[in-house]
C-alpha cells in the first residue's frame, strides 16, 4: 500500500511516499524555512535531487509541489492515505488513530505540552486535507509507544494536584524509532520480541533511551517536555528543578528567557561553546580543544549512567540498541560509552565498531551482552502504523 508520510516542524515539512510493505521509497523530500521569503523544497527522487523556491513559503504550497511530484510519478491516484507524525498525544492515545474532528482537538488541547509542535502539526493535517480530501489521515504519535510505562515510571514525586489538574508527569518521545529499532533488533537477533528485554539508545541531534520489554516501553529518559534525561545536541536533559529560580534571581533572567536558552544554548553547544554537532566536536577533540572533550565526555557519561538506570529497570537485559545520527555513526560514542558499562558485560568488537557506520548497522559486540546498531526509520514505522489503521487497527 502506497503510504504518504508528512512530518511537520514549525517551519518544515518533510515528507516521503512509501510502500509500507517493503519499504520502497521513491519520493522524498524537505520543505524548509516555511513562512518566510527564502523557503524551498528539495525533492528526492529515485535517482536525483532538485530544489523547488517556494515564494509564497506556505504548506499548501508545499503540498502543491508534492501533487505535482505524484503526478509526475503517475502514483497519484495509488496514494491510500496520509500518515502524520504528531509529537504530542498526551495521554489520550497509547496506538495511531484515525484523524476526526476529536483527535484533532485532542491534538490542539495538548499544545500547552508541545508548544512548538502540535501546532506545526495541525497546520500539516490540515494542509494535507486539503490537498488529499478523499483519502484518509492517520495521527502517529511520537508519545504513544511509552503509553504502556507504569504509574513507578511516569509520575513525578510533585503534589498529585498537578497531575490530575495539569497532566504532570513523564510522557516520554522518539516513541516512534524506539519502536521501530527494538523490532528490528528482535529480527537481527532472530529473537521473538515478546521475550526481550533491550535498552533502545536514540542518539541525535535529541536523545533518549528506553527500557523496552517484550516490545512494550517501561520507562524513558524523557519526560514531560523532550528536556528531560540525557545531553543534546542543544537541549540541556537533567538540571537542578531549582536551576530557574536562581538564576532569575542572580543573573535576572526571565524564566522564558531560561528555558529557551535550556533548549536551544545547552546540551553539546553549551558546554563546547563550539557547536552542537558532534561530528564537529570529535574532530575539535582530535585537535585537543579541551571543551569539545570535556562535552563529548560528559555526553558519554550522563548516557551510560541512564542506560544502566533501564537495564535495572528491566532485570535482565538482552541486549543494547544504537540509533538516530550519532549513534549510527558515531563508532567514537559507541565505544567509549561500551566501555563505562563494563559492568553490564559488554565486550566490544573494535572491528565491527568502527565498520558499523554510514548505514552500515550490525552487532558491535563479540561474547557477552549483544550491542547493535540500528538504522532507525521512522518514516517506515509510520507507514506501517498508518496502514494497520487504515486496515481496521486493533
Ligand atoms: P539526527 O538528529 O538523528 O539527524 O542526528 C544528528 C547528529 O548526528 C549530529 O550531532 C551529527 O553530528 C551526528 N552525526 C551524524 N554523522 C555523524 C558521524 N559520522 N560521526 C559523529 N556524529 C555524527
Amino acid at each position: 500500500m502506497w503510504t504518504l508520510v508528512v512530518n511537520c516542524g514549525s517551519s518544515s515539512l518533510k515528507f516521503a511516499l512509501l510502500n509500507s510493505a517493503t519499504g520502497e521509497t521513491p519520493l522524498s523530500g524537505l520543505a524548509e524555512r516555511l513562512g518566510s521569503d527564502l523557503a524551498s523544497v528539495r525533492v528526492d527522487r529515485e535517482n536525483e535531487r532538485v530544489t523547488v523556491p517556494l515564494p509564497r513559503g506556505s504548506y499548501p504550497e508545499a503540498f502543491g509541489v508534492l501533487l505535482a511530484e505524484l503526478d509526475a510519478l503517475g502514483l497519484r491516484r495509488d496514494v491510500r492515505a496520509v500518515g502524520h507524525r504528531v509529537v504530542h498525544g498526551g495521554d489520550r492515545f497509547n496506538t495511531p488513530v484515525l484523524i476526526t474532528p476529536e483527535v484533532v482537538e485532542v491534538i490542539r488541547a495538548c499544545i500547552p505540552l508541545a508548544p512548538l509542535h502540535n501546532p506545526a502539526n495541525l497546520a500539516g493535517i490540515e494542509a494535507a486535507r486539503a490537498a488529499f480530501p478523499d483519502l484518509p489521515q492517520v495521527a502517529v504519535f511520537d508519545t504513544a509507544f511509552h503509553q504502556s510505562m507504569p504509574p513507578v515510571a511516569y509520575r513525578y514525586a510533585v503534589p498529585t494536584d498537578w497531575y490530575t489538574h495539569y497532566g504532570v508527569r513523564r510522557y516520554g518521545f522518539h516513541g516512534i524509532s524506539h519502536e521501530y529499532v527494538a523490532g528490528e533488533a528482535a529480527r537481527r537477533l532472530g529473537r521473538d520480541p515478546s521475550g526481550l528485554n533491550l535498552v533502545t539508545a536514540h542518539l541525535g541531534n535529541g536523545c533518549s533511551v528506553a527500557a523496552v520489554q517484550g516490545g512494550r516501553s517501561i520507562d524513558t529518559s524523557m519526560g514531560l517536555t523532550p528536556l528531560e534525561g540525557l545531553v543534546m545536541g542543544t537541549r540541556s536533559g537533567d538540571v537542578d528543578p531549582g536551576l530557574p529560580d536562581y538564576l532569575a534571581r542572580e543573573a535576572g533572567l526571565s524564566l522564558p528567557g531560561i528555558t529557551a536558552a535550556l533548549y536551544r544554548e545547552s546540551g553539546l553547544l553549551g558546554l563546547s561553546g563550539l557547536t552542537n554537532d558532534m561530528r564537529e566536536l570529535e574532530e575539535a577533540a582530535r585537535q585537543g580543544n579541551e571543551n569539545a572533550r570535556l562535552a563529548v565526555d560528559i555526553f558519554v557519561y550522563r548516557l551510560a549512567k541512564a542506560i544502566a538506570g533501564m537495564a535495572t529497570v528491566l532485570g535482565t537485559l538482552d541486549a543494547l540498541v544504537f540509533t538516530g545520527g550519532i549513534g549510527e555513526n558515531s563508532a567514537t560514542v559507541r565505544a567509549a560509552t561500551l566501555a563505562r558499562l563494563g559492568l553490564l558485560g559488554f565486550r566490544l568488537d573494535e572491528a565491527a565498531n568502527a565498520q558499523a557506520v554510514r548505514g552500515q548497522g550490525g552487532v558491535i559486540t563479540s561474547g557477552g551482552v549483544p550491542a547493535l546498531v540500528v538504522n532507525t526509520n521512522e518514516e517506515l514505522m509510520i507507514a506501517r502504523e498508518t496502514a494497520w489503521v487504515v486496515a481496521g487497527g486493533a
